[in-house]
């Protein structure tokens, strides 16, 4: 089809993708963000090869390999008195880089013109248009051949075209990030694991190391005065360098989010007359498989390619749920009973782990996960022509 206007809605990375790859086959798109700068929160994030491969297919692999550290992820695995459980063999990470997500962010952001991105631009409705579909900021309407809707979690278009779909449930999950002023050997990364929570270790570039904590939660919305003391109190006594670690970050920049997905009502179809959901928006998942952006960046390349090869947007757009919905509601599945398990607080589950994780060899440890995540790595992009 002859490509037309699209709106995207949201600058995260997903909105952005979607932007970089209309654009090169050919879109007129305008970029919508609510907030007044299409920023990053300072937190990090690991890709795997195929969201590495969806970079390569908007054209940003190679700076996004500059900016990326590999990341060693379950490869090292440690108890919270520090005996190592597995230790990669001969210091081979596992195939993921690590990010600082503000990196990853500009690195696409600097892929769009400014002048395509409109920021303070709050989206409040969705209708349908003569073109295709419109959407209201306040009285204003703007109309297009296609809305890509890539804002997020919370939704508002899902929430407005979607008004029957149960909203993201909280599943007892909840997570603090931080990055530290310290420089630590990218060998050093890796997980440790106790009964209902672990901890994530990234080393970064520029002598910054990304840190999570993800621990099981009763309620909601619970917070503390002061999250990094919470980070703490729930640590303490566990191995170095986690102690350094928080120490080097400045406490006013300890983010606490609890996990929500569709996990219980995955939507029947990311499709809505000439509004795709994109990313989040889509299918939120728990970070415990390094997914969720990933799978906005693979949703923006296959989006592209469907509008590419279709005579119009209705055919594109039903190719497109058909090829990603499967795909990403499964990956959020396994997300879930992965961090199911993290969070599981069983006692038992955990002797399992570490019995079984100790009797396997580290080339072993590697093999078997590379083999359990075969499916969502090995996925390849269609071609952006
Ligand atoms: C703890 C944690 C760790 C994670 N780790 C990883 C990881 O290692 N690897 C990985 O791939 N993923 C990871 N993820 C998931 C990843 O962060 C998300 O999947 C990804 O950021 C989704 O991108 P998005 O563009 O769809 O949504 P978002 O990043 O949420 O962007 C949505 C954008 O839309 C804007 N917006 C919202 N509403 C409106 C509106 N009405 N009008 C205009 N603009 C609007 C927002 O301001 C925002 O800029 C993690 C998530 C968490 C919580």
């Amino acid at each position: 089809m002859t490509p037309g206007n699209a709106i995207v809605v949201g600058a995260g990375i997903g909105g952005l993708a979607a932007a970089i790859a209309l654009r090169r086959t050919g879109w007129d798109v305008t970029v919508l963000e609510r907030r007044a700068e299409a920023g990053e929160i300072g937190a990090g994030m690991s890709q795997g090869p195929n969201a590495l491969r969806a970079l390569d297919a908007l054209g940003v692999g190679d700076r996004a390999r500059e900016v990326g550290t590999p990341f060693y992820g379950t490869a090292n695995l440690r108890e919270p008195s520090g005996r190592d459980l597995n230790r990669a063999e001969s210091g081979q990470s596992l195939p993921l880089l690590g990010f600082h997500r503000a990196d990853l962010h500009r690195l696409l952001l600097d892929a769009v013109p400014a002048a395509a991105i409109r920021t303070g631009a709050a989206v409040t409705g969705y209708q349908t248009a003569p073109s295709g579909a419109a959407v209201s900021l306040g009285d204003e309407v703007l109309e297009a051949d296609l809305v890509v809707a890539a804002d997020g979690v919370h939704s508002t278009a899902r929430r407005t075209l979607w008004p029957d779909a149960p909203d993201p449930a909280f599943w007892h999950y909840t997570v603090w990030r931080g990055v530290a002023d310290l420089d630590l050997d990218p060998a050093a990364g890796g997980m440790t694991l106790a009964k209902d929570r672990y901890f994530l270790i990234m080393p970064l570039p520029e002598a910054r190391v990304y840190w999570a904590l993800g621990a099981r939660a009763e309620t909601a919305g619970e917070r503390s005065a002061d999250e990094a003391a919470e980070v703490r109190r729930r640590t303490a006594g566990w191995h170095d360098p986690i102690p350094a670690l928080l120490d080097a970050t400045p406490p006013d920049r300890v983010l606490h989010h609890d996990i929500a997905d569709l996990d219980h009502a995955p939507l029947p179809t990311y499709v809505h007359g000439s509004v795709a959901l994109l990313g989040d928006a889509a299918h939120p998942m728990s970070p415990d498989l390094g997914q969720g952006a990933g799978q906005a960046l693979e949703d923006a390349v296959v989006l592209a390619a469907a509008l590419a090869g279709a005579p119009d947007v209705s055919t594109a757009l039903a190719r497109y749920d058909a090829e990603r919905r499967p795909r990403t509601q499964w990956i959020a599945h396994a997300a879930h009973r992965k961090g199911t398990g993290y969070i599981s607080g069983s006692a038992a589950r955990q002797r399992m782990l570490v019995w079984s994780t100790r009797m396997l060899s580290a080339r072993t440890l590697a093999s078997l996960t590379a083999k359990g995540l075969a499916r969502v790595w090995d996925w390849e992009p269609p071609r952006l022509t």
